[in-house]
C-alpha cells in the first residue's frame, strides 16, 4: 500500500473525528473544516460526501475505528497489523497494549513532549536525525522508548523553526501524566507506561480487537 500523499484534513472528515494530523491549525479558531463554526465540512470528503448514508454494517463500524487508530498514528496497514500481533502477544488487555505499544514509538514520545506540534512532523524531524534518547541520535520513528528513557533534541534541533515554534506553543500546555519535561534542558523522559485513561485518543480500542480477530 502506498504512502497517503493527500490532505490531512481529508482524512479526519473521513473518519468523522478531529485526529490532529496538522499541528497548530488544528487548534485555531475557524481553521478546522470539522468544527468551523461556518460552513463546517463535518461530512465524508468527495462528490457522494453530503447524501445520505445507510446504516453501517457491524464490519464498517468496526472498519472505520481501526482506520481512525492507524491514521492518528500515521501507519500503513502492515506497520499497524504487526503491532497488532505483538500486542496479542504480550501479558494484558490486547486493546490497551496496542495504545501503549503506539504511544511508545520515539516519533509520538517527542509530539507528546511538545517538541513539535503534530506527529507528522515529530517523524520527519526523527527521521533526520533530531532527537537523541539517552544522549544517543536515533532516527528511526518507529523506535520504541522506554520506561525511564531521556528523549531530548540536538543543539541544532533548538535552532529550526518547528521544533523553536513547538516548544513555544507547546509551553503551557498540559503533558500526560506519563511524561517529565524540563524546558530548561530541553529534555523530557518517560516516567511510566500509559494506561488507557492517560492516552487521550478518541477511539474504541475493543472494536479494533474484533476487527482483526475475525481476519
Ligand atoms: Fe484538519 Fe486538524 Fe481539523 Fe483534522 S483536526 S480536519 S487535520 S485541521
Amino acid at each position: 500500500m502506498a504512502k497517503y500523499r493527500g490532505p490531512s484534513c481529508r482524512i479526519c472528515r473521513r473518519e468523522g473525528a478531529k485526529l490532529f494530523l496538522k499541528g497548530e491549525r488544528c487548534f485555531a479558531r475557524g481553521k478546522c473544516p470539522v468544527d468551523k463554526p461556518v460552513n463546517p465540512r463535518n461530512y465524508p470528503p468527495g462528490q457522494h460526501g453530503l447524501r445520505r448514508r445507510f446504516r453501517i454494517s457491524d464490519y464498517g463500524v468496526r472498519l472505520r475505528e481501526k482506520q481512525k487508530l492507524r491514521r492518528t498514528y500515521g501507519l500503513l496497514e502492515n506497520q499497524f497489523r504487526k503491532y497488532f500481533r505483538l500486542a496479542v502477544r504480550r501479558k494484558g488487555v490486547t486493546g490497551e497494549n496496542l495504545l501503549q505499544l503506539l504511544e511508545m514509538r520515539l516519533d509520538n514520545v517527542a509530539y507528546r513532549l511538545g517538541f513539535v506540534s503534530a506527529r507528522g512532523t515529530a517523524r520527519q524531524l526523527v527521521r533526520h536525525g533530531f532527537f537523541t534518547v539517552n544522549g544517543r541520535r536515533v532516527n528511526v520513528p518507529s523506535y520504541q522508548v522506554k520506561v525511564g528513557d531521556v528523549v531530548a533534541t540536538v543543539e541544532k534541533g533548538l535552532r529550526i523553526e518547528p521544533i523553536k515554534y513547538g516548544l513555544e506553543y507547546n509551553s503551557g500546555k498540559l503533558l500526560p501524566e506519563w511524561l517529565e519535561f524540563d524546558p530548561k534542558k530541553a529534555e523530557g523522559r518517560v516516567v511510566s507506561l500509559p494506561t488507557r485513561e492517560q492516552i487521550p485518543v478518541p477511539v474504541d480500542e475493543h472494536l479494533v480487537v474484533e476487527f482483526y480477530s475475525r481476519v
